[in-house]
């Protein structure tokens, strides 16, 4: 990428492309190659209060245009992602790693988000309610919440952010947002066509920064009436707990740790395609990875045999080498823990099936091999935290109400996935796994018109479908005496 070209690494607050007040900047690395792209400034309190002013002050503009108004100003922004999915593509497989044709992948799925919410935000619909009284009537209306922000993570950098923008618009919303520190360019790459599209000055302002203080700052400020974060669940507690003091509502998209069922009727076809699907895409970096597979015993030897042909086939590489399934981990915390992981899981009598250790090749970056495990124990560390890797371990299960059970003995409760050709297991399977979102014979669940969000420690409230609007969305009863 040609960093001269950058013209949006900034901070952008109401309109308007500055530095940080300290004038102190961050690298973004590229985690394939460990050089520097470029720098973005280190915001803190003082660029933290300003995009709170400068939302607050958008607001009252932006919450009174009407739906249509909205509209043209969201596909907008939306025709302009579709038009500059490339260079979008570029900057994210640049900055996070993930091969660039899964990065193009992303940027559609990040354009859904903005053209169904466009369209969804001429649906917000009140209610009338028949009164106990001829001299009253009773109407519900929905106002937007009000100055909005958000903190997004790295695994996602287009969709996670258009997830809560486009949606908080639709509603008439106001925001402020935080991109994570390792995949901010994306996240402005596309602030800049939102300004680009018209959407006026105020309505988006994004920061980058140091977290804590950006969080706090909007945490305790009254003005913010609502926080939307995505990232690990041991921030979401901390946030939740910073928004009490205000009583701001939160949204919650946090951790995982999810299950795949594979019964013995199953189509072991689909079933290996859907277990590569939710294991190996991102490069097991995503929060609805499959962390656990549970394989009926009687078909375990070919199921492993047929997993392990179509692993071997993920070529790892640099995201931009037009071949490359697997990217690199994000960082080397990421890669230590993907190591410890599997370190904990042989010492403790795990079978490496395949990978298992560094790719040598490329240095620069943090790669791991794509990795099957086998022998697995609820004592391993694998099978409780989320390993945010390309592993896969395997254990087996007789009774399918046992494999339930084990599945659902976790906090957790973002995505669960089974896979049968039997409709009494499939039934069974939805009904008791306690998991806010299962995919059966699907290996692939994310989507902009459906509810997507975890129970549990994994979150509250959902972002995805009309679900997701109403989280941005006041509720107010009016009574009027006639
Ligand atoms: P993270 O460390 O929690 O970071 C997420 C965001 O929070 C980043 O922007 C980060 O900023 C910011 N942050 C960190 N500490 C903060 C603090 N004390 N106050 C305010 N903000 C703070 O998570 P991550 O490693 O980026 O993302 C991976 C996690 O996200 C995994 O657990 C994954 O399962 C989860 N996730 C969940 C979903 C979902 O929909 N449920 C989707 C994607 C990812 P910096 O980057 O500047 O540190």
């Amino acid at each position: 990428m040609n960093t001269q070209k950058l013209k949006f690494n900034k901070l952008y607050i109401n309109g308007e492309w500055i530095s940080a007040f300290s004038r102190e900047t961050f690298d973004v690395i590229n985690p394939g190659t460990g050089n520097v792209i470029t720098g973005v400034p280190n915001a803190g309190e003082i660029e933290a209060e300003m995009a709170i002013d400068a939302a607050s002050k958008a607001f009252p503009e932006w919450s009174e245009k009407t739906a249509q108004e909205r509209f043209d100003l969201l596909y907008k922004w939306f025709q302009l992602i579709i038009e500059n999915k490339e260079e979008i593509a570029t900057i994210l497989t640049e900055e996070q790693g993930k091969p660039y044709s899964e990065a193009i992948g992303e940027v559609h799925y990040a354009a859904s988000f903005v053209s169904w919410y466009a369209e969804e935000g001429k649906r917000i619909y009140g209610e009338t309610i028949p009164a106990s009284s001829r001299e009253k009537r009773i109407l519900v209306i929905k106002q937007p919440i009000g100055v909005v922000a958000a903190i997004t993570p790295w695994n996602f950098p287009a969709a996670m952010f258009t997830k809560k923008i486009a949606t908080a618009l639709a509603a008439g919303c106001t925001t402020v947002i935080k991109p994570a520190e390792v995949t901010p360019l994306t996240a402005l790459k596309l602030v800049k066509l939102a300004e680009e599209a018209g959407i006026p000055a105020g309505v988006i302002n994004a920061i980058t920064g140091n977290p804590k203080i950006i969080g706090q700052t909007w945490l305790k400020d009254k003005r913010v009436s609502k926080i939307t974060f995505t990232g690990s669940t041991a921030v979401g507690k901390e946030l939740m707990r910073g928004a009490a003091d205000t009583v701001k509502k939160v949204s919650l998209e946090l951790g995982g740790h999810a299950p795949v069922i594979v019964c013995a009727d199953a189509n072991l076809d689909k079933a290996v395609e859907g277990v590569i699907l939710s294991k190996f895409r991102n490069g097991g970096q995503t929060c609805v990875c499959a962390n656990r597979i549970y394989v009926e015993n009687s078909i375990m030897p070919i199921f492993i045999d047929k997993l392990r042909n179509e692993v071997e086939k993920l070529k790892v590489g640099i995201g931009n080498q037009s071949d490359a399934k697997i990217g690199p981990l994000i960082n080397q915390a990421a890669y230590t823990k993907v190591q410890r992981h599997v370190e904990d899981a042989v010492a403790k009598g795990a079978k490496v099936v395949c990978g298992g250790k560094r790719v040598e090749e490329y240095q620069g970056g943090y790669f791991y091999e794509p990795t099957i495990l086998s022998n697995i124990n609820n004592e391993m560390i694998i099978m409780s935290e989320e390993t945010f890797g390309p592993v896969a371990p395997i254990v087996g299960f007789d009774d399918i109400d046992d494999a339930i059970k084990q599945a659902n003995d976790t906090d957790y409760g973002l995505a669960a996935y089974a896979f049968t050709e039997n409709l009494k297991s499939t039934i069974k399977l939805y009904e008791k796994l306690e998991y806010g979102i299962v995919g059966i014979n699907d290996g692939l669940v994310s989507l902009a018109q459906a509810p997507f969000g975890g129970i549990k420690q994994s979150g509250i409230g959902r972002e995805g479908g009309h679900q997701g609007l109403e989280e941005y969305l006041e509720t107010k009863y009016v009574s009027i005496g006639i």
